[in-house]
């Protein structure tokens, strides 16, 4: 996923929330061709990390299943999360990889200092509906070599009331053996039936609950398909609400103090590390590789804005 809305988060302010916060998502458009509605509810203007998870995006459902041609751009000090719920989606980038990548499947690629990357979704299913997610990468390793790694068989947790398929960090007994660099969890919760239940939560982490089909009712509060409801940290359980058609994605984390900018496709510390980064992918500089696709082409920066970016928590 590219992020074409590079001046989104300029107006956020730094403060910490302290209760639940209902985050709408705002529609945004990427790529090269049209046809798939983007809902994104991280960064908002309220806040824009829950743990070291920065960036969500929510596309689909859409029958337009070769909707997505995303055309190979850069990314820096960052880890991409594709999960997907329908659909067939193959990644190509610059270390290497052509991977497919089918609902219940991984693809984590860590930029790093650089890496580059395409998204093509084909036709071999009837629909296409998934979400994209970055995590920061703490300072310590943002600078490591970029890699990438598709997982399939990670673990399920089920009972009487739901499935959740855990894709990043630990639930309960169980841990998904997927490399992330700073404590998370990451899940996709499919509630079985209209009863209520608690699921345990580390209430050392702040959460996000983000309504994929549905609603849902979360620790009181009705959350509809789209939007995401923010915990701060301190809560050992929630009580959950649903329908068998609820999907949830659950995301938290240990709230990531450090301050950071965010511009277009790129995460760094200062205002002259973010011009060098554009600077080094507008010339094709060899830090962020190359790799043929089908889409051929690749997606050239905004210019930089008006104004000295400033690393904000
Ligand atoms: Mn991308």
């Amino acid at each position: 996923m590219s992020n074409l809305s590079a001046s989104a988060d300029f107006e956020l302010t730094g403060s910490l929330p302290s209760s639940p916060i209902l985050l709408n998502p705002r529609k945004v458009e990427i790529g090269t061709r049209t046809g798939i509605a983007i809902e994104r509810t991280l960064p908002h203007r309220e806040f824009r990390t829950i743990g070291a998870w920065c960036f969500v995006d929510h596309f689909g459902p859409t029958d337009q299943i070769k909707a997505m041609s995303v055309a190979a751009h850069p990314h820096t000090g960052l880890q991409t999360v594709t999960w997907l719920f329908q659909g067939l989606v193959e990644h190509r980038d610059s270390v290497g990889s052509v991977q497919q990548i089918s609902p219940g499947e991984l693809n984590l690629m860590t930029a790093g200092k650089g890496i580059s990357h395409s998204e093509l979704s084909t036709n071999q299913s009837d629909y296409l509906h998934g979400v994209q997610l970055w995590i920061v990468l703490p300072d310590e390793f943002r600078n490591i070599d970029g890699n990438f790694a598709h997982y399939e068989n990670l673990p399920v947790v089920e009972n009487s009331d739901y499935q959740l398929h855990l894709f990043i960090g630990s639930f309960g007994a169980v841990a998904a053996p997927v490399k992330v660099y700073s404590n998370l969890i990451g899940a996709e919760i499919n509630i079985k039936s209209a009863n209520k239940f608690e699921l345990a939560l580390d209430p050392k982490f702040e959460h996000g609950f983000l309504v994929i089909s549905d609603f849902t009712v979360i620790d009181g509060s009705k959350v509809s398909s789209g939007s995401m409801i923010y915990f701060p940290a301190g809560k050992k359980s929630i009580e959950i609400q649903g329908s068998p058609e609820s999907k949830i994605i659950l995301l938290g984390g240990e709230p990531f103090e450090e301050p950071f900018i965010m511009w277009w496709n790129f995460i760094g510390r200062t205002h002259d590390e973010i011009v060098e980064m554009r600077t080094d992918w507008e010339s094709r500089n060899k830090r962020f590789g190359s790799f043929e696709d089908q889409i051929g082409g690749s997606i050239s920066a905004p210019p930089m804005p008006n104004l000295r970016l400033v690393p904000r928590r």
